[in-house]
């Protein structure tokens, strides 16, 4: 294994392809694709970009369809609101998230990164087709380039990058929108502009991270930056599938010959043309096998397919398809790896949707007053401070009621009538008062149930304290 590593064939992977060996970055002029796979990717990526900018403007029953409000802590997932007491469900969530990526990426190997990441999507099929339309094809970009400050260069680079800035303003709203909210965003364009000085500075803050990402930055994201493009040296494995390049089929490569029988020559059909590197984002060969920096976008299996196809031979020889498929010609497998992963991301599908059907809309904490205890009143009665804390998780306004349950006694509140808001927290203090009878041992368990607007709510136990004959 070791020797294979450091084998001539192995010594691609010991430098990435976008840095010279004086450590200098090469700038990556990736022909524009074409062909069905990207025509596939552009449908999706319609949809993604709808979905993407269109999400925080959403709503579902007054809630954002998706929300993350770090700063409030609230969030919202498909109009549902999960609160802090919520935590552990937007955790697991957030859990069941990650396994679902690690186990497609150990079946469909990186095609999350090729087609659905935000970054492919805004790159590929935002930043990189307007600089197709404004700079032209690879070769006008190359030439463009290395061209003096012409009066056209001045003009495309001034009207690119004043466009990369638009959207780059345009990703930097919506980021917030997600964060903040789409009503706060609203709030900070509209008010006179001193009101919300720091909205502001973090709308521009964003616009310039953005556009320094794709102006800049670009594939090194995929390649260097992003975590979960590193971590595929540990999920893929040889049955993963991947874009891989058929060696058996395509060895020994060579340049076309005319009327030359390849066969017979002892070569492949790859005819070297090297199409596949010239369209390739992240500048790798796929031809020297499963890389890190390949994002799985499908752009090379469509510049060989029509070069393929251009001389007649048979397409797919690079193609979505598992190393081990490619050496044992069997179709894909379901290892014991991929089916314990089945397994387990099933169990936290069910797990997460019985908690979140049950989740509660009210969340209720009683207990007796800190540093608090009993009391005797001139009745013969004992009593206790007690302090409800009622969580409302509903768009409902409730006039709060408390009942005790099984037992004779009575309840005072503090306040003349308990109001618990839509989405708000009630904090109030209530007395009960219970016959010294009914005390055991210096306790009793108390049952309060909780009304809201004259319906059951909630149903609490509480531990009452008196004296201890
Ligand atoms: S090797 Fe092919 S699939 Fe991978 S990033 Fe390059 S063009 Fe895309
Ligand atoms: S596009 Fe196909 S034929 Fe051309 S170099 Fe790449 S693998 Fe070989």
């Amino acid at each position: 294994m070791i020797e294979e590593e450091n084998s001539q064939e192995e010594q691609f992977r010991d430098h990435i392809t976008t840095v010279n060996q004086q450590g200098k970055r090469i700038w990556i002029f990736p022909k524009k694709p074409q062909g069905k796979w990207y025509n596939r990717r552009k449908i999706v990526s319609y949809f993604l970009l709808v979905f993407l900018f269109a999400a925080p403007h959403i709503k579902i029953g007054g809630e954002q369809l998706l929300l993350f409000n770090i700063i409030e802590r609230k969030f919202t997932i498909f109009g549902g609101v999960f609160w802090p007491q919520d935590m552990f469900l937007f955790a697991l969530t957030m859990i069941v998230g990650v396994i679902f990526v690690i186990f497609f990426t150990i079946i469909y190997g990186r095609l999350f990164c090729g087609w659905v990441c935000p970054q492919t999507i805004f790159m590929e099929m935002l930043f990189r087709r307007i600089e197709y339309l404004i700079d032209g094809d690879w070769t006008h970009q190359k030439r463009l380039a290395s061209s003096p400050w012409t009066k056209e260069k001045i003009i495309k680079r001034i009207s690119k990058h004043a466009v990369f800035w638009v959207i780059s303003f345009l990703i930097a709203n919506t980021f917030l929108a997600y964060i903040i909210g789409s009503d706060q965003l609203w709030k900070i364009q509209t008010d006179p502009l001193g009101k919300h000085l720091g909205g502001l500075i973090a709308i521009l803050v964003f616009t310039t991270i953005f556009y320094l990402v794709f102006s800049r930055l670009r594939e090194q994201v995929c390649t260097t930056i992003c975590p979960y493009g590193r971590l595929q040296g540990v999920l893929l494995d040889a049955n993963s599938m991947v874009v891989g390049y058929d060696k058996t089929r395509g060895e020994n490569r060579a340049k076309l010959k005319k009327d030359e029988d390849r066969q017979t020559a002892g070569k492949g059909d790859c005819i070297d043309c090297l199409q596949c590197v010239h369209v390739c984002p992240t500048g790798i060969d796929i031809r020297n096998g499963t890389q890190l920096e390949c994002t799985n976008c499908t752009a090379c299996i469509d510049a060989c397919d029509h070069m393929m196809e251009s001389v007649g031979m048979e397409k797919g020889l690079i193609r979505f398809v598992s190393e081990n498929s490619i050496k044992n010609r069997t179709p894909f497998q379901w290892t014991k790896r991929v089916i314990s992963y089945s397994f387990l991301l099933v169990a936290m599908v069910i797990i997460l949707v019985t908690l979140l059907v049950t989740r509660n809309d009210f969340e209720t904490y009683i207990m007796r007053q800190r540093g608090t205890t009993y009391k005797m009143t001139d009745h013969g009665q004992v009593s206790n401070i007690f302090e409800i804390n009622l969580l409302n998780k509903t768009k409902t306004d409730y006039i709060v009621e408390l009942e005790l349950e099984g037992t004779t006694g009575k309840i005072t509140t503090v306040v003349k009538e308990l109001k618990l808001k839509k989405e708000a927290q009630l904090k109030e203090r209530f007395i009960v008062e219970l016959p010294y009878s009914s005390i055991e041992n210096g306790k009793k368990i108390l049952y309060i149930r909780v009304l809201g607007n004259g319906k059951a709510i909630e149903r609490v136990k509480t531990k009452f304290i008196g004296p201890s004959l």
